[in-house]
């Protein structure tokens, strides 16, 4: 082993939770620290709850070596999955068990006010029922179906969200809650728990969320890749139909992807053959229920996406496309199947040979469980855990 890391408190942490150090051996490899200040940081990082010491590994000479490692479970995270019409929050462990949750309808164009009030609620009465404490809890992540940009933590333009651009969204919970909170995009999100949970060594995996509208959240070597503006992934608003047709979609633009081959836009065009529907959660109905005109509706906008995919493919070289959001619920296998053939009859084996393309295993979860990842990451990241201890030392 090299030395690689600094060796300070939030860096050893680091190298423990990435699972690179598994012993303090291994620490001292990474870090070249003297073995009495590595004691005094292990003690102090053990004593601060942020490391145990479980097991041992039998060492190929000597005694065998304790196993040290993130105490995931002492972290609790609130996590928000907020939708054009429904609200998600759950209570989890820093290891990904959902401990209390909860879903609701909410329209989110009722705009930031009404919105966030209802979801401190929600989260207050959340915790309240667990019988867990605030002071357990690590911080809240918020996904929303629109960009945002995350050096600000507000919404950038979002074209469901009327009234909520430049919104100071994470400032006004953490005013309300008294915990650090973290907004993301939620096709992000999403992309983030199903990349963490069945993809983790893999460079790039692109999720694609199919639900009132279309986003998608583009994962880099286990992180979100947001672009300049928090516009990375919204391949909803490509414009894929010719000049002079196409419907006005809500971004104020004609023909975009999503008003084409969203659940919202085939729900339209279902009514528009006479077939009641108003949702994505209907179309996925009628298709299960082997609707002819639906399942050619959902074949074709299959297609519309697969046109737009086969382009991200050709670019990122992605070892997964994973499809989620509330049309891939039931019958989904029928878009992804449509998606799949495009995708492959439009890019050279070379980017789809090693290509998976999925449906999402996480489901309704994948965002909470990315809002979890959002908010260890951002609270136990080397710079926050070394200004934490800096903070406890003048404090003393
Ligand atoms: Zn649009």
């Amino acid at each position: 082993m090299t030395t690689t890391s600094s060796g300070s408190l939030g860096s050893i942490l680091e190298l423990v939770r990435s699972g690179r150090a598994r012993t303090r051996g291994d620490v001292q490899a990474l870090t070249g620290l003297s073995r009495s200040t590595l004691a005094l940081r292990m003690t102090q990082l053990m004593e601060a709850g942020y490391l145990r010491e479980a097991g041992q590994i039998a060492g190929s000479a000597g005694r065998p070596a304790k196993i040290i490692s993130f105490d995931e479970s002492r972290q609790l995270v609130l996590a928000v999955d907020l939708g054009a019409a429904h609200a998600h929050v759950a209570l989890i462990d820093g290891g990904g068990l959902i401990l209390m949750e909860a879903t609701s309808s909410l329209r989110i164009d009722a705009g930031p006010d009404e919105v966030l009030r209802y979801v401190s609620r929600r989260l207050t009465e959340l915790l309240a029922r667990s019988g867990r404490s605030l002071s357990e809890v690590a911080g809240v992540g918020v996904g929303i179906p629109g960009p945002v940009r995350f050096t600000t933590q507000r919404p950038n333009n979002p074209p469901l969200m009327p009234g909520w651009h430049d919104f100071p969204v994470a400032q006004r919970l953490s005013d309300v809650l008294g915990l650090p909170v973290f907004v993301d995009n939620d096709a992000n999100l999403m992309g983030l728990g199903e990349a963490r949970a069945r993809y983790p060594d893999s460079p790039s995996v692109l999720f694609v969320k199919v639900g009132t509208g279309i986003g998608a959240g583009v994962i880099l070597h286990g992180q979100a890749e947001r672009g300049v503006s928090g516009g990375a992934g919204d391949i909803g608003h490509i414009r894929i139909m010719p000049a002079g047709q196409g419907r006005l979609c809500t971004c104020g633009a004609v023909g975009c992807l999503a008003t084409e081959a969203s659940g919202g836009a085939v729900a339209r065009q279902l009514m528009e053959a006479g077939i009641p529907a108003s949702t994505p959660d209907d179309v996925a109905r009628l298709v299960a229920e082997n609707n002819l005109t639906a399942i050619e509706l959902l074949q074709r906008a299959g297609r519309l996406l697969g046109d737009v995919l086969a382009t991200s493919v050709a670019l990122l070289n992605p070892a997964a496309v994973v499809l989620g959001g509330s049309l891939t619920a039931s019958g989904g296998d029928r878009l992804l199947e449509a998606v799949r053939e495009t995708v492959l009859a439009r890019t050279v084996s070379l980017a789809n040979r090693e290509l998976t393309i999925a449906r999402s295993i996480l489901g309704s979860d994948a965002a909470v469980q990315g809002a979890r990842h959002l908010v260890i990451d951002q609270t136990f990241s080397p710079s926050a855990i070394d200004a934490r201890f800096e903070q406890l030392s003048a404090n003393a």
